[in-house]
């Protein structure tokens, strides 16, 4: 028998040739490289997971550098959205964050069906950030003082306060008051969840009870407000703080500026609900780079700390 009509011969196949629309630069070996960019190039030809670009000056960012620089914009301080665990490493004192109420989960109390029903919802978001709802809360230290600590996640379901929200903000402030501890609460939504109808407004009574106690005690919360925080989060616990401080550019309102627009049909000034707007305006007391928000709150916590417990 020849060679040729061998069936090992025969199984031998030329290799495959991947059409260069498969290969993702950076998928070959040696360093990463920023794919060449045209003018007019669409989006879609960016590889996913690789590189972002900034909305507000189109700079490409890596994703690696963009983490580590906090995720801002290293060409125009433009401030992302951020994970809460990202934040809360950004803020705490290594290994000091002890997690509270991590288990805690919404139901459908009204059994809501829209586009999508809200168990549906909570499933995905769920698979999507691994959190259980759009908050995150413990203790921790910053530069070495300890602090109630509590981060929304805008991820998850635009950071929208259910009655789990509510709830685990209510123990956090709750705790920093039992225990004498300064409070910080780091918002970032879109307001009440609507899937929950009016226990979702409730949620706004009992966080804004729970904080008039705590300051009662004479003890400081200092609220971060970041882009964007708006509606029933903004008109509850986030605009209570007795230090409202603010990450440059975030949009910080109550209703969107369409519908006041409408409402009022007056012109809104240039910048409006923007956290630059609200300082001026006397609503925000500082606004503070991402990059410096650690330093700034510790020095915050040290000023306002005469009441609270030291160690
Ligand atoms: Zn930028």
């Amino acid at each position: 028998m020849a060679m040729s009509d061998s069936p090992f011969r025969k199984k031998k196949l030329p290799p495959v040739a991947v059409p260069p629309s498969q290969t993702l630069p950076g998928a070959e070996a040696g360093p990463l490289r920023k794919p060449k960019l045209q003018p007019g190039s669409r989006r879609r030809e960016i590889p996913e997971g690789l590189w972002t670009k900034c909305p507000q000056c189109g700079a490409m960012l890596h994703d690696r550098d963009l983490a580590a620089n906090l995720r801002v914009c290293s060409s125009c301080q433009h401030h992302f959205t951020m994970d809460p665990v990202a934040r809360i490493a950004s803020l705490a004192d290594p290994g000091t964050f002890e997690e509270r109420d991590a288990g805690m989960e919404s139901v459908d109390v009204l059994k809501f069906t829209g586009v999508a029903t809200y168990v549906d919802r909570l499933q995905k978001y769920r698979q999507a950030t691994g959190r259980k709802d759009a908050v995150v809360t413990g203790r921790a230290r910053i530069c070495g003082r300890p602090v109630e600590l509590a981060v929304m996640d805008f991820g998850f379901l635009g950071g929208s306060m259910g009655s789990v929200v509510g709830e685990k903000i209510t123990r956090t402030i709750e705790r920093a008051t039992a225990e004498r501890l300064p409070l910080i609460i780091v918002s970032s939504s879109g307001g009440a969840r609507m899937y929950e109808g009016m226990f979702s407004l409730m949620q706004m009574a009992k966080t804004s009870a729970a904080l008039a106690y705590h300051a009662r005690a004479r003890l400081p919360f200092i609220s971060v407000l970041t882009n964007p925080t708006t509606a029933g989060v903004m008109a509850s616990y986030a605009s209570l703080g007795d230090l409202i401080i603010a990450e440059p550019g975030a949009m910080i309102g109550f209703a969107g500026p369409r519908v006041i627009k409408d409402t009022t049909q007056a012109t809104l000034p240039p910048g409006f609900q923007t956290a630059e707007f609200l300082q001026e305006h006397g609503l925000i007391d500082a606004i503070v780079p991402r990059t410096e928000l650690r330093q700034r709150l510790a020095c915050y916590l040290e000023f306002l700390g005469a009441h609270t417990r030291q160690s």
